[in-house]
């Protein structure tokens, strides 16, 4: 019996009674024989609570107290977790990001691992422990100081743990039996998947299927890490995330994987910009500066007249003000008309490598939508996934009207959602 990696989410250790249900499970598998490492987030929606309490004594905080307030949260579970483990007669002992070695670079808030060093925890495994570790968090190489990985980074420390300990499998549970061709928590009708390609899952988890965080999933996917989706609630076999289909199962790649659905991204458009070579770039470059993640862009076709055009744009809705301030600094050199901020907008994507060769996909998704009275302001395309930008409040209708065109409906059991508030 090897190594195994297991992360639990929020939802899972939501209050006392879900550390000691999540301690048994643990517990299970260690009795099994396996040495276990576990990462753990924090309780339920204490990282929420935590970002609030920060914007209630100031507006900005500043990036290295925000991860020092935010690390709180996983290291309250990690001693949870591990004295409930205790009390059920195992040894166990807890270790912050930066005691497992989890080192990365110094941006603050959405920090990268540039390497992993778990000596401590090889020890406290030779020795007989349970290594629990808090997810989502490092140490920063140059300054030493402590760093956040972004939200939902837990799964990242797992994937980077599991990589490092060349553990066997890295076990993602969480509040569904695993990933569904769709939220569960939207479609009802949703299937689970019982295997997914990395490149599949890299494309649902980029486009808002929060199940797994892409960066997880691309740091899997580099040192082949098999992943195990499920449900820390159920104990059924959940979602297998690999290059290859585990075992002697033969599952075929499905054309469709499945529909991903994102309110997170806001949308930005410069009006009226003069239509000659470098305002582009000049507008992206201040964009990139700023350490501004972009997603769609389009740009509309110059009214000859005017000699002017249109750029949108979309980005995450929490760098919505970040952006504006950089672009009105601009605005002088530029000459652009004026800047418009939407966030009434969401994302729906269509994902799967079959696309590549079935023609069609593309129109029947549009007409999906049409006929759901959907209307289409952005749309962009990769080689195994299409996305369009709609109105925010039409997105459940709509992921609804693509699951049922694409055949993708259950047509057995209801996916269930066993906790977690969906924030
Ligand atoms: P955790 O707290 O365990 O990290 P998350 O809330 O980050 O859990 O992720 C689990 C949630 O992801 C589910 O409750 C579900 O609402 C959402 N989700 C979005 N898309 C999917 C999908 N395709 N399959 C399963 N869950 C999904
Ligand atoms: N607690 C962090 C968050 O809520 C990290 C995680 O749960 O993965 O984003
Ligand atoms: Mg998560």
């Amino acid at each position: 019996m090897g190594l195994v990696v297991q992360k639990y989410g929020g939802s899972s250790v939501a209050d006392a009674e879900g550390i000691k249900r999540v301690a048994k499970r643990i517990v299970d598998a260690k009795k099994n024989g396996h040495q276990v490492v576990v990462v753990v987030s924090a309780m339920g929606d204490t990282t929420d609570e935590l970002i609030d309490l920060a914007g209630q004594v100031s507006p900005i905080p500043a990036g290295r107290e925000f991860d020092m307030l935010l690390t709180a949260g996983e290291r309250i579970s990690m001693a949870l977790l591990a004295m409930a483990i205790k009390n059920l007669g195992h040894n166990a002992q807890s270790f912050t990001g930066s005691q497992a070695g989890v080192i990365t670079d110094s941006v603050h808030n959405k920090a990268r691992i540039i390497d992993v060093t778990p000596g401590r925890i090889r020890t406290a495994l030779d020795e007989g422990n349970i290594a629990i570790v808090a997810g989502f968090q490092g140490v920063s190489q140059d300054k030493k100081d402590i760093t956040t990985l972004g939200r939902g980074g837990s799964d990242t420390t797992a994937v980077a743990l599991a990589a490092a300990l060349n553990a066997e499998v890295c076990e993602i549970y969480t509040d569904v039996d695993g990933v569904f061709t769709a939220d569960p928590r939207v479609v009802t009708k949703a299937r689970k998947i019982d295997w997914i390609s990395f490149g599949d899952m890299l494309e649902l988890a980029s486009s808002g299927s929060k199940v797994l965080l892409h960066r997880c999933v691309e740091y899997a996917r580099r040192y082949n890490i098999p992943i195990h989706v499920r449900s820390s609630f159920s104990g059924l076999p959940g979602t297998w995330v690999s290059n290859e289909p585990q075992g002697d199962r033969k599952v075929e790649q499905a054309i469709i994987s499945g529909v991903a659905h994102d309110t997170s991204e806001a949308k930005i458009t410069v009006v009226g910009v003069p239509d000659k070579p470098g305002e582009a770039a000049t507008i992206f470059r201040s964009i990139a500066d700023n350490e501004i993640n972009i997603d769609m862009i389009v740009q509309n076709v110059s009214a000859a007249s005017t000699g002017l055009t249109d750029i949108s744009f979309t980005l995450p809705k929490t760098e919505g003000r970040k952006a504006i301030d950089a672009l009105e600094k601009l605005k002088p050199k530029i000459g652009f008309h004026s800047l418009r901020y939407d966030d009434q907008i969401a994302k729906i994507s269509l994902v799967g490598a079959g696309m590549k060769t079935n023609p069609g996909v593309t129109a029947g998704f549009f007409e999906a939508l049409s006929d759901a009275g959907v209307n289409i302001e952005l749309i962009s395309t990769s080689e195994i996934r299409i996305s369009v930008v709609t109105r925010a409040d039409e997105v459940n209708e709509a992921v609804r009207a693509v699951h049922t065109a694409f055949g993708l409906d259950s047509d057995s059991d209801e996916a269930v959602v066993y906790g977690g508030t969906g924030r």
